[in-house]
């Protein structure tokens, strides 16, 4: 069974969307980087790889299935942030975005019927979890403990 046109179309949107989010994050660790939050930036990086990888996982994925990818123009990200936190916030409501993004391509795999596509997705569902859960945990740690604990984290998440 070869991927259906409109699951193929999503496949390809999603591919730009993960390296636009791999971009974001690069652009909030280099914020960081300039702010000395070397942790910060750290963690960043770090994440702005793994949306590279889910980027890679869906184009293997596609190609294995028969559809096909084009690798487009990558929208500018935003630059420039007023603090940590509002850095985490951002974070925190562009997973709930990609969460959202996500479910959507699961409806059209099982409107297709495509169970392959269903169960290579839902690995996609688990991680969303995973990703609002951890951008909002960062979220509420800023918010209750203030400026004076953005050292305490940075050291904690410059080991990720
Ligand atoms: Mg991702």
């Amino acid at each position: 069974m070869i991927l259906s046109k409109e699951l193929s179309e999503a496949f390809n949107a999603q591919v730009n969307a993960e390296m636009w989010s791999s971009n974001l994050y690069l652009s909030m660790a280099v914020y960081f980087q300039k702010e000395g939050l070397n942790g910060f930036a750290h963690w960043m990086k770090l994440q702005a790889n793994e949306e590279l990888e889910h980027a890679h996982k869906l184009i293997d994925y596609t190609l294995d299935r028969g559809g096909d990818i084009t690798i487009g123009q990558v929208n500018v990200v935003p630059t420039g942030w007023g603090s940590a936190l509002e850095v985490f916030e951002h974070v925190y409501k562009h997973e709930c975005h990609v969460s959202e993004e996500i479910d959507k391509m699961v409806n059209i795999a099982e409107a297709d019927k495509d169970h392959a596509s269903r169960d290579f997705l839902f690995a996609f569902v688990r991680e969303q979890v995973e990703e609002e859960s951890t951008a909002k945990n960062i979220v509420e740690q800023l918010k209750h403990y203030g400026e004076c604990h953005v050292g305490i984290l940075d050291h904690r998440l410059g080991k990720r």
